[in-house]
């Protein structure tokens, strides 16, 4: 049988080889570097075609919350699959969704009164840009068709459709997509660790918030919305902000009569030891988007949140057009929502939220000791997620040769000490489990730490 659990690895390779073509992914290079063939997962462990078992340091591309197969979430879609999988939400209801969808605003900003579902993180930026755009032509208070605009910072990552790709400010992933792609406001990047040698960090974090302020006194009439991720920009290279730049920057964009779409993607689902890192900074958002950790790393559902004000511009009668005309084939999967109703309650019957805050200290203090380490440029640290810069040579701040893949070597080598890490670039990526244990943030930094002697040395 095709569907066998017991085919050997090397079929499966074989196979995969053959007939998939993997995401972010350099074929040329994929099978030398010996990507995991993974057939199940186990708490906080990923167990490959070997049988061996590694801990899932990144979170399965930072979506899984609690580990694998929890028994709450597999419970609630085993009981979900005794009523319905999926029944569309075009024109009509279900009552996952729409449970969910009153569950999830009681955690969120109290701005917040709307849910619209899609499938993913890209689908929710994008939602959430349409729907500005549509109000300003629609909204009695103003007649502002001419915002038009979207505002994102360089290195910004809101996913991979074009709508997403637009606002996003990464030139590897972005830059050949160009002709399809529709202007932006490009809004500066707060990278500190890559200033000018003669410049200080405090110097270069002045900087970005002055020319943010600048890029908004210019474009600020013409702005339907600005859009950024809370907390860290993720994969712009796990990018932290000047404290406070958040408030400032929401007062900076309500007072240019612009909207504020805040990309929760990756921070969103308690990663900032608040539901919404916009909680942990004290800003109510326009628009709110969720998707990664909402099914606690299960199911594809993400969610575009926004307010009443927003929603209210898009009623009238349906002859008027005013309907907001974007839905996909799956919104509002019924097997999704039960499964981040499932997410829902172990946030509300567990301390995850103050122990998410406990760890980030307990991470903070063990990253401290890789300053010890070669070729150990920046660490940085928002919450439960982190990122390792290496260099050639930190004092220089001299990068690695590209060609070098400096990044998935030391990952590899991390998996000798039974760690599962997938780095961006040279940037050792950190989004473990919200459960992680205090054990294991030990081992992942160790494994880090062999990792990068193990690779460079
Ligand atoms: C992953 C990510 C996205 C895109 O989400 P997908 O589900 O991969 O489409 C958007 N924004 C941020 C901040 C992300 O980390």
């Amino acid at each position: 049988m095709s569907t066998d659990r017991q085919l050997p690895k090397k079929t499966l390779e074989t196979w995969d080889d053959q007939y998939v073509w993997h995401p972010f992914t350099p074929h040329e290079v994929y099978r030398n570097e010996d990507p995991l063939t993974v057939v199940a997962g186990e708490g906080h462990y990923l167990i490959d075609a070997d049988g061996d078992r590694y801990l899932d340091a990144v979170g399965s591309i930072w979506c899984n919350l609690f580990g694998h197969r929890r028994a709450e979430i597999d419970d609630a879609l085993r009981e979900q699959l005794e009523h319905i999988a999926h029944s569309t939400l075009l024109g009509n209801t279900n009552d996952r969704p729409v449970i969910l969808a009153k569950r999830l605003l009681e955690h969120a900003p109290t701005s917040m009164d709307k849910v619209f579902y899609s499938d993913n993180g890209s689908t929710s930026v994008e939602i959430a840009m349409k729907m500005a755009l549509q109000f300003w032509q629609q909204t009695e208070d103003g007649h502002q068709s001419q915002r038009t605009k979207f505002m994102g910072l360089a290195n910004a990552y809101s996913g991979d459709t074009i709508g997403a790709v637009s606002i996003g400010g990464i030139d590897l992933f972005h830059a050949r997509f160009g002709p399809m792609l529709f202007q932006t406001v490009r809004g500066p990047s707060p990278v500190s660790y890559h200033r000018p040698p003669e410049t200080t960090r405090a110097a270069a974090r002045q900087r970005f918030v002055d020319d943010f302020d600048r890029v908004i006194d210019e474009h600020g009439e013409e702005l339907a919305a600005v859009v950024i991720e809370p907390g860290m920009q993720g994969a712009g290279g796990m990018i932290t902000y000047p404290d406070g730049f958040l408030r400032h920057a929401a007062k900076k964009v309500r007072r240019a009569g612009s909207l504020l779409i805040l990309d929760e993607v990756a921070m969103g689902m308690g990663r900032s030891g608040e539901m919404f890192a916009c909680q942990r900074e004290g800003v109510d958002p326009d628009f709110l988007c969720v998707a990664k950790g909402l099914t606690g790393g299960y199911i594809p559902v993400a969610a575009t949140l926004t307010r009443d004000r927003i929603y209210q511009a898009f009623l009238g009668p349906p002859e008027q057009g005013r309907t907001f005309f974007h839905g996909h084939t799956y919104t509002g999967n019924a097997l999704g929502c039960a499964a981040a109703l499932a997410t829902l309650d172990i946030f509300e019957n567990e301390p995850i939220l103050e122990e998410v805050r406990r760890k980030e200290k307990v991470l903070a203090g063990r990253l401290e000791t890789l300053w010890n380490t070669d070729h150990v440029g920046d660490i940085r640290q928002y919450g439960l997620a982190a990122g390792i810069e290496l260099m050639a040579d930190p004092d220089e701040r001299i990068r690695f040769d590209a060609a070098e893949r400096v990044g998935m070597k030391v990952c590899s080598a991390a998996r000798e000490r039974g760690v599962f890490l997938r780095p961006l670039s040279d940037v050792i990526v950190l989004m473990p489990p919200l459960t992680i244990t205090d054990d294991e943030i030990d081992q992942v930094v160790s494994a880090i730490e062999y990792g990068i002697k193990q690779a460079l040395q």
